[in-house]
């Protein structure tokens, strides 16, 4: 009974008695479309099981329950004009669709499968940029125009072009010594959901406002320094603060990778 929001992450599988069970307390599902053409979709997951995922949407529709679509682009499979067609289809038929998430195929499983003795069935296959599937967003984008449908790209940082994601700044320091070891480079993020009493920083609540910067931009800056961080007595590096600087998650993320990539012993510490 704690009245918190709930949501499914699901490829739309199960039977009517698991859905009769588990809907009636789902808010909301993300569904994985592993396609839209049923042959294709019995190559990827090597079930026939595309016509119970769109039961399952059906399902949604029939108890009103929104969904946000996820689909992997893996190239040579999904990622014909012909698949996203099909996808666009699929969700057209779909009204209680709210968002629709593209995940660009990444490796990051591959050693799992290594480890558990599987074959990787996907050896030969190279991982894709955001930029690479940026026409597939621009399609589905112009499809669902009139609905209104968010169209992304979900990205992890090490596949991403992550030096030109772009964040609202609020503003920099170069030589900070009190947030952390020794000298600091600190990065104020805009956003915060909280309004503390005592807040020394209001200025950093909107995360629409800011000065966007991207990763590279920021990383440029650290570089020109960097000498004074590393060598600096009990070991400087980088701090970010805000505002609440998780709440630009997925730019926070790129930024601390290419920190990491750039000089992997930089000591990185986020005030939260
Ligand atoms: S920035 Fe920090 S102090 Fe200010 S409202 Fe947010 S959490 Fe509270």
């Amino acid at each position: 009974h704690l009245g918190l929001h709930t949501c499914v992450e699901t490829t739309g599988q199960g039977c009517t008695k698991a859905w009769n069970s588990v809907l009636p307390h789902t808010d909301l599902c993300l569904v994985c479309i592993k396609h839209a053409i049923p042959e294709k979709y019995e190559q990827i997951t090597r079930t026939k099981k595309l016509d119970r995922c769109l039961k399952f949407l059906k399902e949604l529709e029939k108890r009103n329950i929104p969904w946000w679509c996820r689909y992997v682009v893996l190239p040579g499979y999904t990622d014909s004009k012909e698949d996203i067609e099909a996808l666009i289809e699929l969700v057209k038929n779909s009204p209680t669709c709210e968002r629709i998430e593209f995940l660009p195929y990444h490796e990051l499983g591959k050693n799992k499968w290594e480890e558990l003795g599987i074959e990787y069935p996907l050896k030969n296959i190279k991982q894709l940029k955001k930029s690479e599937i940026k026409w597939i967003c621009d399609m589905v984008r112009e499809a669902f125009k009139d609905r209104n449908i968010p169209v992304t790209a979900i990205v992890d940082p090490t596949t991403m072009d992550y030096m030109e994601m772009k964040g609202n700044v609020h503003s920099t320091e170069s030589l900070a010594c009190l947030e952390g070891p020794g000298n600091r480079f600190l990065l104020f993020l805009n956003g915060c959901a909280a309004r503390c009493l005592y807040c020394s920083n209001p200025d950093t609540w909107d995360e629409t406002v800011g000065t966007p910067m991207t990763v590279a931009e920021l990383i440029k800056k650290i570089g020109n320094l960097k000498n004074y961080y590393i060598n600096s007595v009990g070991g400087g590096g980088v701090t970010v603060s805000g505002g609440e600087p998780l709440t630009q998650f997925a730019f926070l993320s790129c930024f601390l990778y290419a920190v990491k990539k750039v000089k992997p012993k930089m000591c990185i510490i986020i005030i939260i």
